[in-house]
């Protein structure tokens, strides 16, 4: 990779770098299936991704012609980086063996490693033989939308076709390595104004937002309409909170500290809420809800805004998920991505149909939707929320913070860029945003 990083630092033209060798192999953070059942006795809290995730060389697969080689300047830590990495709810070897009987291409994937990452940024280096809007030299952006565009149901929302994965988690060759295997279908512009590590933090989590909020495939806020934002300094909360600011939503920010509530208050967030601090319990014991704890986070948010709140941004899941229907307006909604606490939810019925609200499923983005969240980035709309970051070699420490919820926003992992800040092609229009916008999570983070 050695060759490749200098002829990119040196300027080298797309052609030149185009004409330099792929190494057989490279460096990825990795799960090995032989290790899938290492936590089976361990509690959930205690599987520990230090332990699981291995860096080092995995051989480089063949490129099919709708993909390219991406050299990964940076990654960063996604949820679903944990989950691969405690084999919880399942081992992701499952998924690549099933993804190995969809073609002949399709086979790559099934190896003895996972090589995990849902985010990258970094430069095109090599492209497939059907790639057309991209060429060697680019600089990217990736998003995690796998999909086969000849199942006709991707032809509407690409979220909806029947064999949809999530790159770098239900595929092999993900953004946590020097090198990646990504479908052309997956680049994205990066945001020039941004670092290497400040550009690979958005795409996974700030696309997710964007299509719980925005999308007319799932709920669109409007000006005035009032958001219960869980974990608003988090990383789908932390640009869940931006849309609301952008277009004059209100959000209620649920945070678990004052220094995440002070964050948030930073970013221009009126209304926060310390759910530590306010010692919710909404669960009386393992299999009892508590419906007077929900009635008591109704009756904070109404102290607080005055009404009850019209969606509900929801991700924690078992925890949460009764308060969340409960709190909702009449009329209202609750958007849900994600069970972070527990998958198997229990809330009171009544409340959701005499009270006429509507649960939402949602999930990643589709291209589109990804594409415009990007947009948004690269117009200085929408900022990273990067608070730390770490070397590829310290991927399992990285997981590990998040896994025990040590962190705010975003935790980067810098692949070939040597150190923090490279990368940066427009500092003129990074001065007119804000440096200090841009780096609020960074200063402020672990
Ligand atoms: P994150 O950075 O860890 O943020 C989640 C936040 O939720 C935390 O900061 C924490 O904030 C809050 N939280 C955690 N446990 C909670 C609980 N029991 N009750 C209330 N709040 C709690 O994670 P993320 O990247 O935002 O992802 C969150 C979940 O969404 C994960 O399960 C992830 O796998 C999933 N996800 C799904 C998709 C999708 O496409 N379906 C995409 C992205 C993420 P406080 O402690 O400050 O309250």
């Amino acid at each position: 990779m050695d060759q490749i990083l200098d002829a990119i630092n040196g300027g080298a033209s797309g052609d030149d770098i185009a004409a330099l060798p792929i190494p057989e192999s490279y460096r990825a953070a990795h799960t090995l299936r032989s290790e899938q059942e290492m936590f089976a006795d361990v509690p959930s809290n205690e599987k520990d991704p230090r332990t699981s995730i291995h860096v080092g060389e995995v051989p480089t697969p063949e490129l099919a012609p709708d993909e390219v080689f991406v050299a990964v300047m940076a990654s960063a830590i996604n949820f679903n980086t944990v989950w691969s990495s405690i084999y919880e709810p399942v081992s992701t070897f499952g998924a690549l063996d099933r993804l190995a009987r969809q073609s002949e291409w399709s086979k790559r994937h099934a190896q003895d490693f996972h090589a995990l990452g849902s985010d990258a940024s970094g430069v095109v280096v090599k492209v497939g033989s059907a790639v057309r809007a991209w060429k060697p030299g680019d600089r990217v952006v990736v998003h995690c939308n796998y999909v086969d565009d000849q199942d006709p149901a991707a032809h509407d929302d690409a979220m909806m076709a029947s064999n949809q994965l999530i790159w770098g988690y239900e595929t092999n060759y993900g953004g946590l390595a020097d090198l990646a295997v990504v479908r052309a279908n997956q680049l994205m512009p990066k945001p020039a104004h941004l670092s290497w590590e400040e550009a690979a933090c958005n795409a996974l989590v700030n696309s997710t937002s964007y299509r719980m909020l925005l999308s007319p495939n799932t709920y669109q806020i409007k000006q005035g309409e009032a958001v219960l934002i869980w974990g608003a300094s988090g990383g789908l909360g932390g640009y869940a909170v931006q849309y609301c600011l952008n277009g004059g939503a209100v959000p209620v920010a649920v945070v678990s500290s004052p220094e995440k509530a002070d964050l948030l208050r930073q970013m221009g967030v009126e209304h926060v809420i310390d759910r530590k601090a306010n010692g919710y319990k909404f669960w009386a014991d393992e299999n009892t809800q508590d419906p007077k704890e929900w009635r008591r986070l109704g009756g904070d948010i109404r102290d607080m805004i005055g009404r009850d709140v019209d969606v509900v941004f929801e991700h924690p899941g078992r925890q949460t998920f009764g308060a969340s229907v409960y709190v909702a307006k009449r009329g209202g909604a609750i958007v849900t991505c994600a069970a972070t606490s527990g998958y198997m939810l229990e809330f009171d019925n009544r409340h959701l149909w005499m009270r006429l609200k509507r649960i939402i499923g949602s999930h990643f983005a589709n291209y589109h939707e990804a594409w415009q969240a990007n947009q948004l980035i690269c117009d200085g709309k929408v900022q990273p929320i990067l608070s730390a970051v770490h070397s590829l070699e310290n991927t399992g420490e990285a997981a590990w913070q998040m896994h025990q919820n040590l962190h705010e926003g975003k935790i980067g992992v810098l692949c070939l860029a040597t150190e923090e800040g490279q990368g940066i092609d427009d500092p003129e229009f990074r001065e007119q945003v804000g440096v200090d916008k841009i780096t609020l999570f960074r200063r402020a983070g672990v």
